[in-house]
């Protein structure tokens, strides 16, 4: 079997992690802030918090943006289940802005539309989640100058975009997000077994991201409420969590890091390869628009809805690991509980009864690759 991704490690990579187990410190040592200085230095921004998976990283985000009961966050059906379920951790309101069919991101003039409703409703949201699909950068500047005019905070969840660059800025520099997450699971750019990082310029937010990570507990005297305590002293001042992220997965990542822009060259290169192969079959593969550099964490492509169930199973039984990214968010049992039914965002939910994602990471060799092409030329016979 082709997977549809997998991780790669190196001898390198294995010396560090045992490095680690070797040390004084398995977790909450020097490694981990090592690890946030090197990744808030490769993408330009002032913080970098660490911790143990890309979710906890979104649901903490949602807490440093004071998410709470009453309001509302809004993201993409088209993005893993996290995405929204962040704002359920908080007790807010979701809701769904649709995509655009051929960038496969949320699609701005819908955001707009549903702004101006909003608007008239008083319904704004106080948090927007644009995600990074596949690896490709949203619309940072139209929906950031929407978040200016609207009063929301922009959350960018780009789990699938280490590594990728909008118009000459890394994502994660946060140039036009309050707070940007990654994932570091082992089908993602980089990996640290499990793992993640909520990146951001603002102090507060970071302060907030700190304080939420560890059960909300601080040793800081300046922020302390009781300041004439000894040294023995610490306070807990919200209600918190243990999301913190390990030395050992922190060793991992620090490794990882300095191949970053390797693989995302190699994702390039073969996504380019598929193009290629594909510009004369009944296949539409995702608009990567002028200005991005894609991660390429995923290589989706349309088949016609009638043929996607064959292509599927065909593909699955000639040892290829295809894969759909994404059933509708808003679709999954859960959420229709809370009300959503299909119709409600047309375009993610055609995208998904179409959608194939194919084997891309980027130890895939040539070799692999001609075979995933070739049962793709056979399956689409
Ligand atoms: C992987 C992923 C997440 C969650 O990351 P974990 O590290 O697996 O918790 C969130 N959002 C998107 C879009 C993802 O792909």
């Amino acid at each position: 079997m082709i997977p549809y991704g997998r991780q790669d490690i190196t001898p390198d990579d294995i010396d560090e992690v045992v490095k680690v187990l070797k040390s004084d410190f398995i977790t909450q040592g020097p490694v981990i802030q090592d690890f946030e200085k090197s990744v808030t230095a490769k993408v330009h921004s002032k913080y970098g918090v660490a911790v143990n998976s890309g979710t906890s990283a979104l649901h903490l985000a949602c807490k440093a943006l004071h998410l709470s009961h009453g309001d509302s966050l809004w993201t993409v059906p088209n993005t893993f289940v996290a995405s929204a379920n962040c704002a359920r951790y908080c007790g807010a309101e979701v809701d769904f802005v649709d995509i655009d069919p051929c960038t496969l991101n949320m699609d701005v003039s819908s955001l707009e539309n549903k702004l101006v409703q909003a608007k008239k409703d008083n319904k704004l949201p106080k948090v927007v989640v644009p995600v990074d699909f596949a690896g490709q950068p949203v619309c940072h500047e139209e929906i950031h100058e929407l978040s200016e005019k609207y009063g929301f905070y922009v959350l960018e969840d780009a789990c699938h975009a280490s590594g990728a660059i909008h118009n000459g800025e890394p994502v994660g520099s946060c140039k036009w997000s309050d707070i940007t997450v990654f994932s570091f699971h082992p089908v993602k750019i980089i990996t640290t077994g499990e793992g993640g990082m909520a990146l951001t310029n603002n102090d507060e937010f970071a302060k907030r991201l700190a304080l939420f990570r560890s059960h909300g507990i601080t040793r800081d005297l300046e922020i302390m409420n009781d300041k004439s305590q000894g040294a023995w002293y610490y306070e807990m001042q919200e209600l918190g969590y243990n999301y913190r992220m390990t030395e050992i997965s922190a060793a991992l990542g620090r490794s990882q890091l300095k191949r970053i822009d390797e693989y995302v060259a190699r994702r390039n290169y073969l996504a380019g390869v598929y193009n290629e192969a594909f510009a004369d079959l009944p296949l539409k593969s995702q608009t990567v628009l002028p200005g991005n550099l894609s991660s390429y964490h995923l290589y989706v492509v349309r088949v016609s809805e009638t043929k996607r169930t064959n292509f599927y199973n065909t593909l699955k039984s000639a040892g290829i690991g295809v894969n759909v990214h994404y059933i509708p968010v808003h679709l999954q049992p859960y959420y229709r509980s809370l009300g959503f039914s299909p119709g409600y965002c047309p375009e993610a939910e055609k995208y998904s009864r179409e959608a194939v994602t194919l084997p891309l990471f980027p130890t895939m060799t040539d070799e692999e690759q001609l075979t995933v092409i070739n049962e793709v030329k056979k399956a689409l016979l």
